[in-house]
C-alpha cells in the first residue's frame, strides 16, 4: 500500500511540473513517504532528516516534506523534532502535497496538514508506475478491523471501497500500456463490496469474487494476484473464482497470526485455529498446487508455551509455502501495547528461532518438490543477487515463487517477457532452473521494459461517490471502459 502511494505521489509531482532527479543529481525537493507498521520507523525518519539538515542548509529553495502512516500518527511531532522540515501531510490527504509545497514555500513556513478522513480515492490521483510489467490497483483503502496489535486503523480509517468499475477501468488502463500482472490491493481485501463509498452502489458481499472474474474477461492480463485477505471474512466464492478464472494465480497470502484460539482472540481476530486450516483445505482442494504463504506474530502478549506450541501445529500442518515472521512489539496507540504479561524479549527471540527453523525446513521441502517440474515465468528485474555471479535471470512462477534460471543460449530474454523452463533445484526461498529455456514468448511489457517506458494513469473514478457542485469532472479511463465488464456490480 506504502510502495503504492508512493507512486501516486510520484505521479502527482510529475504532473505539477516536477522531473525526476538523476542518481548524482541534488534533489530541489525529497519526499519521505513513512510507514508505521514496522519498528524503529521513527528513529529512521529522524535519522534521515538530521543527515539532510547541512545538505538542505547548503542548497537553497530545497524542500522536504514527510508523508505516510507516521507523519500521520506524529503529526506536529516531525516538525518539532526536525524543523527544517518543510511540509507534512498525512495518509488521507496525498493529493494536497503540491499545493502545500508552493505555500511553503511562498509563506516561507512549515505547513502541516492532516486529516482525519480521507479527502480523496487515491487512485483519482495520476500515478507513475515504478514497473512496465506489473502494476498495483487499490480496491480499497482503511480497514473496518480492530487486530489489537495494529496501527493501521487509526492511521489509514474506515474501510472505504471503489467501484468495481473504476477499479477495472484502472486495470485496463495499466493493460492497454503492456502491463501483464496486477496485483488487487486492499488492506482488507475480501471484505471489499460492504463500504463502497458510492451511496448508489449497493452493498454486495459478493463483489470481490465478481471483480476476480471481471479481471479474467480482460485481454492481454496473464496474471491477476491480490493481497491481503483475511481469513474470516473469506468465502468459497472467492475460492471458486480463483479455481474459475484463468489468469488468477494460484497464489494465496492469508494470515495467521498466531495459532492459538486464545491469543487470536486477545488480538481480536475472529477466526479460529479450526477455520483457519478448514480454508487451506478447500483451497489446496479446488487448486491442489497452490502456493500458501502467511504472516505470524510471535510473542504477542500474553502468548504461552502451549500457545506458541500451537502456532507450531498449525505452520507444520498447513505447509505454507512462505511466511512473514514477525517478532511481537508494542505499537504505542495499540490496545495491545499496554496489555498486562508482555513476553520477555530473550522469550520471543527464542520462540521466534524455532518458528524460522520449522518454516525453513518446510519451505525446503515444498519447493524440492517441484524439481522437475515445468514452469512459466514471469521474467523480472532486480530480484535475486544471484545474477552477476551466476549470469542467471529471474522470474516469478505464477504461483508466485522466485525462480533464478539459466537462459542458455536464447537471445533477448528482457524483463516483461514470458518464459517455460524446468526446476533444476530448491533452496527454501528460490527455485533453480539451470536446464535451459524450454521456450521465450516476447511481450509488449517486454518491449516497454526495454524502452524503459512505465505506465502512467489518469485519475480513475470521482472521489469518494460524493455529489459535487459544478461542472462534472472528467474521467478518462471510466468513460474508455465498455460497460460490460462482466461484473455484475460494475456501476
Ligand atoms: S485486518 Fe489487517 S489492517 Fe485490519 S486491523 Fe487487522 S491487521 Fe490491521
Amino acid at each position: 500500500m506504502n510502495v503504492h502511494d508512493s507512486e501516486r505521489i510520484s505521479g502527482l509531482l510529475e504532473d505539477a511540473g516536477y522531473v525526476r532527479a538523476g542518481e548524482d543529481d541534488d534533489a530541489d525537493l525529497v519526499v519521505f513517504n513513512t510507514c508505521a507498521i514496522r519498528e524503529n520507523a521513527d528513529n529512521k525518519l529522524y535519522g534521515n532528516l538530521s543527515h539532510l539538515a547541512p545538505v538542505k542548509s547548503q542548497r537553497p529553495g530545497m524542500q522536504i516534506a514527510v508523508g505516510g502512516c507516521l507523519a500521520q500518527k506524529d503529526k506536529d511531532t516531525v516538525i518539532a523534532k526536525a524543523p527544517w522540515v518543510d511540509v507534512v501531510f498525512g495518509t488521507h490527504n496525498i493529493g494536497s502535497l503540491p499545493a502545500l509545497l508552493d505555500r511553503a514555500r511562498h509563506n516561507e513556513e512549515a505547513q502541516v496538514e492532516i486529516l482525519d478522513s480521507l479527502e480523496r480515492f487515491p487512485s483519482t490521483l495520476p500515478a507513475k508506475r515504478d514497473s512496465a510489467y506489473s502494476g498495483w490497483v487499490s480496491v480499497s483503502v482503511g480497514c473496518n478491523n480492530t487486530c489489537t496489535f495494529c496501527i493501521v486503523p487509526s492511521l489509514r480509517g474506515k474501510e472505504v471501497d471503489r467501484r468495481p468499475g473504476d477499479v477495472l477501468a484502472e486495470v485496463r488502463a495499466l493493460v492497454d500500456q503492456g502491463v501483464v500482472e496486477v496485483t488487487l490491493l486492499g488492506q482488507n481485501v475480501n471484505a471489499y463490496g460492504m463500504s463502497f463509498a458510492d451511496p448508489d452502489q449497493p452493498r454486495n458481499r459478493g463483489a470481490f469474487a465478481e471483480l476476480l472474474r471481471a479481471c479474467g474477461d480482460i485481454e492481454g492480463l496473464e496474471r491477476v494476484r491480490f493481497t491481503s485477505p483475511h481469513p474470516a471474512e473469506f468465502t468459497d466464492d472467492v475460492i471458486e473464482a480463483m479455481a474459475e478464472t484463468p489468469n488468477v494465480c494460484p497464489q494465496l497470502h492469508m494470515p495467521l497470526q498466531s495459532g492459538s484460539d486464545r491469543i487470536l482472540k486477545a488480538m481480536r481476530r475472529s477466526y479460529r485455529q479450526t477455520r483457519f486450516l478448514g480454508i487451506l483445505d478447500k483451497v489446496r482442494a479446488a487448486m491442489p498446487h497452490a502456493a500458501i504463504t502467511t504472516d505470524i506474530i510471535v510473542g504477542f502478549p500474553g502468548e504461552t508455551e502451549e500457545d506458541f506450541q500451537a502456532t507450531l501445529d498449525v505452520v507444520e500442518r498447513a505447509r505454507f509455502s512462505s511466511a512473514f515472521t514477525f517478532q511481537y512489539s508494542p505499537r504505542p496507540g495499540t490496545p495491545a501495547a499496554t496489555m498486562p504479561d508482555q513476553v520477555p524479549a530473550d522469550v520471543v527471540g527464542e520462540r521466534y528461532q524455532r518458528l524460522i527453523a520449522l518454516q525453513e525446513r518446510i519451505c525446503l521441502s515444498e519447493n524440492e518438490s517441484l524439481t522437475g517440474t515445468e514452469v512459466e515465468l514471469l521474467v523480472v528485474a532486480d530480484e535475486g543477487r544471484k545474477s552477476a555471479e551466476t549470469r542467471r535471470m529471474t522470474g516469478r512462477a505464477r504461483d508466485g515463487r522466485l525462480v533464478h534460471f539459466a537462459p542458455g543460449d536464447t537471445a533477448g530474454i528482457r524483463p516483461g517477457d514470458v518464459i517455460h523452463t524446468v526446476v533444476t533445484a530448491a533452496a527454501p526461498h528460490h527455485l533453480i532452473a539451470d536446464a535451459g529455456v524450454l521456450s521465450h514468448r516476447r511481450t509488449r511489457a517486454g518491449d516497454a521494459h526495454e524502452q524503459s517506458r512505465t505506465p502512467t494513469t489518469a485519475p480513475v473514478g470521482v472521489g469518494l461517490g460524493l455529489p459535487t457542485i459544478g461542472p462534472p469532472v472528467p474521467t478518462p479511463a471510466t468513460a474508455a471502459a465498455p460497460a460490460s465488464a462482466g461484473c455484475g456490480s460494475c456501476g
